[in-house]
């Protein structure tokens, strides 16, 4: 299986790997605390995309305004009344038992009133989502530190600890080794993979004589691949000092104490004017002041919660 993440444009945790499409619902709306859609409806049918970039998008989700041009991309999460991918913990009975190997929890079908109020046929809710784009930042931040042989922030282990107790939290206390850190970031991930469903499937061309193993993944599936892949490369990547967000730098490491910049604020006049505010502090205080933090420190943007 070809696994490659591009380096270009800045985009982590984007993958080759043969995955299933992600069905983007026609109708899509948020109102209150809600994510309301429909499979089908007047402005069209439901569209099929690729989720090569969401992963790096989903990191960046803050508000209500966000998901919702995020859910325009890539579809909704699917979440069933515990807050959660409805793939989670799928049923295990074959058919002839009453069951489906593919049944998992539900996801919210509204009722004849609030579909008739809201135009909708499902919904979810959006705290969810933000909690998922913290824990994502979170875990990231972490490998990013671990891959350096150094222990992840407390913030970060706090975020993670907060949105989702339910992991042996035990196995992690204050003093713990780098791998035991690594372990306890594992069990995260691996939660993820779970909880979107991830599985291989067999699949047959026209011709019936090639099989190919493809990933089967919903949306939150697909992100929890995209994360893995994104922790196994986190060694790679940088912070950069204009927007505070992680990205790959396309040729070498850049050196601590030295500024650096992801493409995005390359291309703006971000770097010229942190320069030059630099050479205002320089000449005021008479002092040198060099690169506000080196490559593993993240700037309190990205630990924002
Ligand atoms: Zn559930
Ligand atoms: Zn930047």
């Amino acid at each position: 299986m070809a696994v490659n993440v591009m380096t270009a444009d800045g985009l982590i945790g984007t993958s080759l790997i043969a995955t299933s499409r992600l069905i983007v619902p026609p109708h899509l709306a948020v109102i209150g605390p809600y994510l309301y859609w429909s499979h089908a409806s007047e402005s069209g049918a439901a569209r099929l995309v690729s989720g090569k970039r969401a992963f790096d998008e989903f990191m960046k989700l803050r508000d209500r305004a966000g998901i919702l041009t995020f859910a325009r991309k890539y579809g909704v999460l699917r979440l069933c009344e515990h807050g959660l991918p409805a793939t989670h913990n799928p049923g295990s009975l074959p058919a002839n038992l009453g069951g489906s190997i593919y049944a998992g929890c539900e996801i919210l079908r509204l009722g004849a009133v609030q579909r008739q109020l809201s135009g909708a046929d499902f919904r979810e809710r959006t705290t969810p989502w933000r909690s998922f784009a913290r824990q994502a930042r979170a875990m990231l931040a972490l490998a990013v530190d671990l891959h350096t042989g150094r222990s992840g922030k407390a913030a970060y282990w706090r975020i993670l600890r907060r949105s989702w107790p339910r992991l042996a939290w035990a196995t992690l206390q204050s003093g713990s080794t780098v791998e035991q850190e690594w372990s306890a970031l594992t069990l995260y991930v691996n939660d993820w993979l779970a909880l979107g469903g991830v599985r291989p499937i067999m699949l047959m061309d026209a011709a019936g004589c090639s099989p190919k193993l493809r990933l089967q993944v919903s949306l939150f599936g697909i992100l929890a691949v995209q994360l893995f892949l994104a922790i196994a490369r986190a060694s790679t990547y940088a912070w950069c000092d204009g927007c505070g967000g992680l990205y790959e730098p396309a040729e070498r490491r850049p050196k601590s104490g030295q500024r650096h910049f992801c493409p995005g604020c390359r291309g703006s006049s971000i770097p010229a004017r942190l320069r030059k505010e630099n050479q205002r502090t320089k000449q005021r205080s008479g002092k040198t002041a060099g690169g506000t933090h080196g490559q593993s420190s993240p700037s309190a943007g990205t630990v924002a919660t």
